[in-house]
């Protein structure tokens, strides 16, 4: 097992910077999620840590060997890092036990090295035979990953590998593609816009916004602790209200609510998360609003509410007993909020 180190990578193509200085340590064995919408350059550093691209500056690491920097690029067949591709990530014209074999040395294509794989990838041996175009799209992708692991890579690196299938099987197939990785324990790199997946699928998250990481942290806290509004909304999503902070207490519309952060007293912005947020009628449901919305999610619904000064806030809970448009629901906050200072919002 190898862990990776990128240090000051830089890319522009033309004048257009898209990679602006990226630090990143992955630990050996583990799974890294870099999460960032369409364009902010994730498929550019996998492209650069698989040696498909070379950095303008920078240095990146396998293991204890540098792998690019100002005098080094070692090619990408030498570095040991497995790949799997975006789209089309098979080839439509092999079967599934050739497109798993593909990149192995001709002398170790045999047919134990291929049960190995399939059952690595937990495939049934009988989807050898078959075509791509013969399976189902998350077996497709179990097949792309059993062909990136078959040189035995010490580094997997996977960019958006979920990004064609439906949400139902995307879960699942997120689940069984992190046990694969983590019974051939490889140290892996998962490339996602999805903050479900990409929090989780994986150990650490490195949060990427225009070609810059703002946020690198374990699931748990980059969840409870964002370190910026923008960051907050974009995983796990909730409410900014104004607020105003006096030692471990915020004054806002929702009430007066607790932090345990240690932050400057004075005007803020308080996230609050849809969970927080339980509507009902007892007394302790003090702060009343009128319900705007209601979207059912399975077993949970969404409830967006207006509050008398006009902010719409957002709720999730159960779907038992939902309210319904236009009712007047009480609400109270649990558990604790984060704030940020109020400047720091654009
Ligand atoms: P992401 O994978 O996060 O969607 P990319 O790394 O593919 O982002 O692209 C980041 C930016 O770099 C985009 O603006 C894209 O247009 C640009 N870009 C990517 N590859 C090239 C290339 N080979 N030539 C010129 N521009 C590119
Ligand atoms: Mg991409």
């Amino acid at each position: 097992m190898s862990d990776v180190r990128i240090e000051g990578l830089t890319k522009s193509y033309g004048a257009a910077p898209v990679l602006q200085g990226l630090d990143l340590h992955v630990a050996a064995g583990s799974i890294t999620s870099v999460l960032g919408p369409s364009g902010c350059g994730k498929s550019t550093l996998l492209r650069i840590v698989a040696g498909f691209v070379r950095p303008d500056a920078g240095c990146v690491r396998v293991g204890d060997r540098v792998v690019d920097d100002a005098s080094t690029h070692v090619p990408a067949q030498r570095r040991g890092v497995g790949y799997v591709p975006q789209e089309g990530a098979l080839f439509p014209h092999l079967t599934v036990g050739q497109n798993i074999l593909f990149g192995l040395p001709r002398l170790c294509r045999t047919a134990t090295r291929l049960d190995e794989m399939l059952e690595l990838a937990e495939l049934p041996q009988d989807l050898a035979r078959r075509y791509p175009h013969e399976l189902s799209g998350g077996q497709q992708q179990r097949v792309a990953l059993a062909r990136a692991l078959a040189p035995r890579p010490v580094v997997v690196l996977l960019d958006e590998p979920f990004s064609s299938l439906d949400t139902t099987l995307r879960v699942s197939a997120g689940r069984s593609v992190a046990r694969v990785l983590r019974h051939a324990g490889a140290t892996a790199i998962l490339v996602t816009h999805d903050q479900g997946e990409a929090l989780s699928l994986s150990d650490e998250v490195a949060v990427m916004r225009a070609g810059r990481f703002v946020q690198v942290a374990a699931p748990g806290t980059l969840y409870n602790r964002p370190a910026d509004p923008a960051i907050a909304l974009s995983v796990g999503g909730g409410t900014l209200l104004p607020g105003t902070v006096t030692g471990h207490r915020v004054r806002t519309e929702l009430g007066e609510l607790s932090t345990s952060q240690v932050s400057g007293d004075g005007e803020a912005l308080v996230l609050v998360r849809p969970e927080q947020l339980d509507l009902g009628s007892s007394p302790f449901h003090a702060i009343s609003a009128r319900v705007r919305d209601v979207d059912y999610h399975g077993a949970q619904i969404v409830v967006v509410l207006a509050l008398p000064s006009g902010h719409t806030v957002t709720a999730r809970g159960p779907a038992t007993a939902p309210p319904a448009i236009g009712d007047e629901v009480g609400i109270r906050v649990l558990g604790e909020v984060r704030t940020y200072p109020a400047a720091e919002v654009s």
